[in-house]
């Protein structure tokens, strides 16, 4: 019934129309005046911004300056910032069509973008000017700023890799679109209620999103269930297949801007939300039952109510699935459709489109474009169809690339074949139909091994049939790429070892991540970013206060100072002013005062036993039960002279005077919601907190704080300010990490193991300038050997039995709670190996304790990260696809 609302085209067409041809209906005669008016942008001076936003206030939203509140300023600033940004795009996108460059499509089902009007300033070079309007009409840009909402679509470091990645894309002027889902519920809020866990949903759109723009225009049919059939074409003698029947609801688009750094370039990012595709289900309404044809619709917009909460949580699976070819089919038909428009055959589509897939998430795409190029879509817009199988998956695969993001086996994406009949039967036969052709060639190159075809196949088999994503998602691709090299190199030597032979060593490659230095130096840190332009010009390196985040390798001439006292002492004072800041922000959040004269420890990313937040306090338990004990016993020797509040004091004057650096060791980091451990994790740190930040004898010593709902503004923040940053995850196990390369950036020195890509910053900072320990990835399978075959040889460290022991003491109360965590690690089955790393990881934090007191030497490593990391700026890494993509940058005049 409904798939007869579409017009079903079955010619055998192949060629596109000319572009600027035949142009279809009623063409109006172009008017002067809309010409001229539409090419004159919008005036960037204070009198010009301050009339905007006051008229917006005014005419948008019907106020009077007694009666808006601070958020309708807001509505107004980012409104007209974005105005400024759409004229600029206008001309980027008209540049892109003229000279017809090859443009990539980044697809990602998570973007963490965080906020947007700083970056937005920052870009278009209008902060000063903003900030003078907004002061006149007497508000201020930081508090204008924080009442925007952190668009939130994503769940962790694969979000936030896509965010920087379209930054840094559109700053190198490279022809880019970013597409996603727009959720109405991005990443869940996370409040701790006594000392919990508590999700909230996060209602992003709630007052309004000033910054997208909806393009109805921009709508696309999906399809979802029904059945195939075919026929055999009478000329070609060829199958013709047809999918129908079953639902289809629209894909409308929304688009953000996404301005660039020091060029005139906006990309966007182009984000779908679903609409139902008939307003009312006919059928329903006419049969009289008017709630139930309201429910339908409102059934079929369910697919972007939510962002899938990851890290291996099980729910809502069949939701998950229809987002992902929901998501899927509508960037592709976008993109056909525009390829279409112009003019570009079937055949050329690989020089004018690259797409990148952003994990398995969106490998559908692959089965989607066979289908798309052989059957055809449902709009008449997109004309490609009646390709013939080889000649379509040889486009495919010079178009898709795929991005793997985890060496860990359980987490590669499979699919019941099962649900993809009933859902998708046509993406079935093609998965089916590659995978044949597939296997045979596999077949052909190792005869008769059986094992290795078994492991290959698209489809594992079992008790029950399923999909597997990322073989789809090799086999459909140009390159696979990986995150770190120690990533790479995993990928190479065990999860795709076979593709590896099958392929060659051409077809996986590495390209070690990197985070955007505007938002993560320069907008994150001002007291940074003043001392590294001041450095920068004297010593004559000719770079704008603009100009240095897009060149950063400049920052390599920084490690000049690492001699001058002068250079050193003001950089301890940078880091002192974002710790003030943070101090601040602690106060706010958590209501814990800690002193800036502190050393500041972080371990800010999702809480996961792979991550080992536990290590972390476990060790700050010990380090609490040893100042604990020092205090306790000094203060019974002073009583016997003095009352016992003075002799307390005398040993707290004690241990300050013997050099004993206080510590705030804050956390921070969302579980995912059915992830039970992690939350007991979190219970476990808030718990210590609770106590220790609450004693008397040990709190001028050690406070622990956990910060709420960890997201990108908070993370802005954090970062500045961190002595410290932990990356300790089990050897191994992080495919990268980015959270690393933040720290670094920002001189803040990383505690970590040789996991990801801190084994890269320490080449590039020097191992001197990292803190590292621990087992290393093939120490840690030789552990594993003896824990699994339960005989667990090792002693736990006697300080790991005190903190364990206090804890099932009921020092910090729930020990019922924490009985499991505490199991885990005393019966040896302790598969993040807490226990083998427990020593190595206290003599490195007395080392940390050790240098702090040396503030100049502390220093001088401090300078060798900022100096030195600036090969990890995503602009290093987006260089790297680009050349893989064969993209060349495409600038608009200034
Ligand atoms: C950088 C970042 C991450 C990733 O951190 P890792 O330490 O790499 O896990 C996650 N969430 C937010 C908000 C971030 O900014």
């Amino acid at each position: 019934m409904l798939g007869k609302q579409l017009k079903y085209l079955k010619s055998g067409q192949k060629k596109p129309p000319i572009p600027g041809g035949k142009s279809k209906g009623h063409a109006r005669p172009p008017s002067p005046a809309f010409t001229h008016l539409m090419v004159s942008a919008p005036r960037g001076d204070k009198d010009t911004i301050m009339a905007d936003i006051v008229s917006y206030v005014k005419f948008s939203l019907g106020r009077t300056q007694k009666d808006c509140a601070v958020f309708g300023i807001f509505q107004a600033t980012a409104t007209s910032i974005r105005n400024r940004m759409l004229d600029r795009w206008n001309k980027t996108q008209k540049k892109y069509e003229e000279t017809r460059a090859k443009t990539v499509c980044y697809l990602s089902l998570e973007f963490l973008m965080g906020r947007a009007l700083t970056n937005s300033l920052y870009s278009i070079g209008l902060t000063g000017p903003y900030g003078a309007a907004l002061k006149e009409l007497s508000f201020s840009l930081e508090e204008i700023q924080a009442e925007e909402s952190d668009m939130a679509l994503g769940n962790g470091g694969l979000g936030r890799l896509a965010a920087c990645f379209i930054d840094s894309l559109a700053t190198l002027s490279l022809p880019a679109v970013g597409y996603g889902l727009r959720y109405n519920f991005g990443m869940f809020e996370q409040t701790i209620m006594e000392g919990f866990q508590v999700e909230k949903p996060e209602n992003w759109l709630r007052r309004g999103n000033p910054w997208e723009i909806e393009r109805f225009k921009l709508t696309y049919p999906i399809r979802f269930y029904g059945h195939t059939s075919h026929k055999t074409d009478p000329t070609t003698g060829r199958p013709v297949f047809d999918w129908e029947g079953g639902e289809v609801v629209n894909a409308v688009a929304y688009d953000t801007l996404i301005p660039g750094s020091c060029t005139a370039n906006v990309n966007h990012l182009r984000l779908w939300s679903a609409r139902a595709s008939s307003e009312l289900s006919l059928d329903a309404h006419a049969s009289g039952d008017y709630l139930a044809a309201v429910k339908s619709k409102a059934l079929s917009e369910n697919i972007t109510y939510v962002l899938y909460p990851g890290d291996q949580s099980e729910e809502g699976k069949r939701l998950r699935l229809k987002q992902e070819y929901f998501f899927v089919s509508a960037s592709l038909q976008d993109i056909l459709s525009k390829a279409w428009s112009q003019g570009i055959e079937a055949k050329d589509l690989p020089k004018h489109f690259a797409i990148q897939l952003n994990d398995t998430h969106p490998a559908m795409a692959i089965p989607e474009l066979m289908r798309l190029l052989i059957d055809g879509a449902d709009i008449e817009t997109i004309g490609y169809r009646g390709l013939e199988w080889t000649e379509a998956f040889e486009i495919v695969r010079k178009m898709c690339f795929y991005t793997n993001h985890t060496v860990l086996p359980e987490a590669l994406e499979e699919w019941p074949v099962y649900m993809f009949k009933m859902m998708l039967p046509r993406h079935l036969q093609i998965i089916y139909e590659i995978n044949h052709r597939f296997l045979e060639e596999v077949e052909k190159k190792f005869p008769g091994d059986v094992d290795r075809i078994r492991r290959m196949s698209l489809i594992s088999e079992g008790d029950q049939q399923r999909i597997r994503m990322a073989n789809l998602a090799i086999v459909g691709s140009n390159k696979v790429n990986g995150v770190a090299r120690i990533h790479t190199d995993i990928l190479k030597a065990s999860l795709f070892r076979d593709f590896e032979e099958f392929y060659g060593t051409e077809k996986i490659v590495n390209f070690t991540n990197g985070v955007t230095p505007r938002r993560w130096i320069a907008q994150a840190n001002p007291a940074l970013s003043e001392f590294i332009y001041r450095h920068l010009e004297q010593l004559g390196v000719v770079c704008s206060q603009e100009e240095w985040p897009v060149q950063l390798h400049h920052l390599a001439k920084l490690a000049e100072l690492s001699q001058s006292r002068a250079a050193l002492e003001q950089l301890l004072e940078v880091k002192y002013v974002a710790k003030t800041r943070l101090a601040e922000f602690i106060k706010e959040t958590c209501d814990v005062d800690v002193s800036p004269d502190m050393l500041f420890d972080t371990q800010v990313k999702r809480i996961h036993e792979y991550k080992r937040q536990l290590l972390n306090i476990l060790h700050v338990i010990v380090r609490f039960l040893s100042i604990k004990r020092i205090v306790v016993e000094a203060t019974a020797e002073y009583s016997k002279k003095m009352d016992v509040e003075s002799a307390r004091q005398a040993a707290i004057k004690e241990l300050k005077d013997a050099n004993v650096v206080p510590r705030m060791c804050l956390f921070a980091g969302k579980a995912a919601i059915g992830y039970d451990r992690a939350k007991r994790i979190i219970k476990l740190i808030t718990s210590v907190g609770e106590l220790v930040n609450h004693d008397r004898d040990v709190s001028d010593f050690l406070k622990i704080v956990f910060i709420p709902n960890y997201n990108v503004s908070s993370a802005e923040l954090i970062f500045p300010g961190s002595d410290i940053s932990e990356q300790i995850s089990t050897a191994g196990m992080e495919a990268a990490g980015t959270g690393n390369m933040k720290a670094s950036m920002n001189g803040g020195l990383l505690v970590a193991t040789r996991d990801g890509a801190s084994i890269e910053i320490g080449d590039h900072v020097g191992e001197d300038n990292v803190f590292f320990f621990g087992a290393s990835k093939t120490e840690i399978i030789e552990v594993r050997k003896g824990y699994q075959s339960g005989t667990l040889t090792e002693e736990l460290d006697p300080r790991l039995i005190d903190a364990l022991d206090a804890i099932d003491s009921g020092m910090f109360g729930c020990q019922e709670y924490f009985k499991p965590i505490t199991d885990t690690i005393r019966s040896g089955k302790d598969w993040f190996c807490v226990a083998h790393d427990f020593a190595a990881y206290l003599d490195i934090q007395d080392e940390v304790d050790a240098l702090y007191i040396d503030r100049i030497e502390w220093a001088r490593k401090m300078l060798m990260n900022v100096s030195k990391s600036y090969h990890f700026s995503s602009d290093r890494t987006i260089k790297e696809y680009a050349e893989m993509w064969d993209l060349v940058p495409v600038k608009l005049a200034p």
